[in-house]
């Protein structure tokens, strides 16, 4: 059994607080993480001290400001094992990087009848932007099939990808059915095709040990937020070869080399997909994220959430009428409905406990189709969480089923 929840959770100031009267227990940190002491500092630190704008000023904050952020570029790249620093780019997060593959890279190898190959499991902002592609190009999408329990098969994978097909985009973690699909083996079929893999690391980054070099991914986007950093900052990693080939898509300071009144050369990646003031201060958090997921080793977070999560995958199956979408096998979450219970009940009577969960599509409506529902409930678990508040959450589901059947 692990120790790292109680231990850790000293160092989550928010969650040491009552809701409707409770103690807090946040289940929710798929959708957000919380954050640590060290990151809330760091930021406050470099506001108060180090805080200009960067990659222009000669004078000593200027230079203090593109050291702390070009230092958070390093610990990105060190915490994903790429193979260079100028492999990251830093954007807003998984979506905006999703973006930036998909309207740069992709819109310039695709064309009519060519192939994006998708699951039908992704999180919108790792389908819409293939949809964009899909129709300025007339290339088609196509899915590989869930088996029953959610999973995906390689034999599928084989089946499905062709030498038309230019990009294989699929979630590492699903946000729903907590399924971790196998990354390095797509890869390597997408890589037979001469297809680029290209990764949704959202739900990954915060709970595994990632390595872009062995999963031999062509792009991983991730967002700081849900590994303990603050909003507003992730981070897209290509490879060199690749980011060097593709057209910034957005424009204006920084990011160029030369400006003439009718024509402009622009920067080398990262800096050339990096225009304007950069998100300075959350690239900084970002990197005391990773330090302080680091310091306690993403082995052991790993170990953690994956005991957090058998035991809530266990007990909840016990409980009368609830279904559990997914695999047994899952990484930091499980889903579930109550029977004739809609889940936008079961997450308000359980927040009159103090107990915040998910409810809702998930941003993942055709996954919802697939499962046969219009929403579900989802409890996510993080370094910070304990086996009470599984037992609460437990508890709390007990009651709910009661309480609905008592009155139904
Ligand atoms: N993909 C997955 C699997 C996610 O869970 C999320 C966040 N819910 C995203 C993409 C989008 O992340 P963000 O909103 O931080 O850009």
């Amino acid at each position: 059994m692990s120790s790292l929840g109680a231990d850790i959770r000293e160092q989550f100031p928010i969650l040491h607080q009552e809701v409707n009267g409770h103690p807090l227990v946040y289940l929710d940190s798929g959708a957000s993480s919380q954050k640590p002491i060290a990151v809330i500092e760091a930021i406050k630190y470099y506001y108060e001290h180090d805080h200009a704008n960067v990659h222009r000023g000669v004078h000593t904050l200027g230079s203090r400001a593109t050291d702390a952020y070009e230092e958070a570029r390093d610990k990105v790249a060190a915490f994903l094992n790429a193979k260079r620093r100028e492999e990251i780019v830093f954007t807003r997060g998984t979506t905006t990087a999703i973006n930036l593959v998909a309207s740069s890279y992709a819109r310039s190898v695709c064309g009519e009848g060519d192939e994006i190959v998708l699951t039908p499991m992704e999180h919108h902002s790792n389908l819409i932007p293939w949809q964009q592609v899909a129709k300025a190009t007339g290339a088609t999408l196509k899915y590989i099939p869930l088996q029953q329990d959610g999973t995906i098969s390689l034999s599928d994978v084989e089946a499905t990808v062709t030498d038309r097909t230019k990009i294989v985009a699929m979630t590492y973690v699903s946000n729903v059915l907590g399924v971790t699909n196998p990354i390095r083996e797509v890869a390597a079929i997408a890589h037979r095709h001469g297809a680029r893999m290209v990764v949704d690391g959202a739900q990954s980054t915060p709970h595994l040990k990632v390595d872009v070099q062995e999963l031999d991914c062509d792009f991983y986007a991730f967002s700081g937020h849900k590994m303990c950093g603050p909003t507003g900052i992730g981070a897209l990693y290509g490879k060199m070869e690749l980011l060097e080939k593709m057209e910034p898509i957005e424009f204006g300071g920084e990011m160029i080399d030369r400006v003439d009144l009718f024509e402009s050369t622009f920067k080398d990646p990262p800096e050339r997909f990096e225009g304007g003031t950069p998100i300075i201060a959350g690239a900084v958090g970002l990197g005391a994220a990773i330090d302080f997921l680091n310091g306690i080793g993403m082995d052991r977070i790993r170990a953690h959430d994956a005991h957090l999560t058998q035991l809530a995958y266990e007990q909840l199956s016990e409980i009368e009428g609830l279904t559990i979408y997914g695999p047994r096998d899952r990484t930091g979450l499980v889903t579930f409905n109550m029977k004739d219970i809609h889940a936008h009940d079961v997450a308000t009577v359980i927040d009159q406990e103090g107990i915040a969960i998910r409810a809702g599509h998930h941003c993942c409506q055709p996954l919802m189709k697939w499962l046969n529902v219009n929403a579900t409930a989802r409890a996510s678990f993080y370094l910070y969480n304990t086996e009470d508040d599984v037992a609460k959450l437990v508890t709390a589901l007990r009651n709910t089923e009661r309480f609905f059947n008592s009155i139904g």
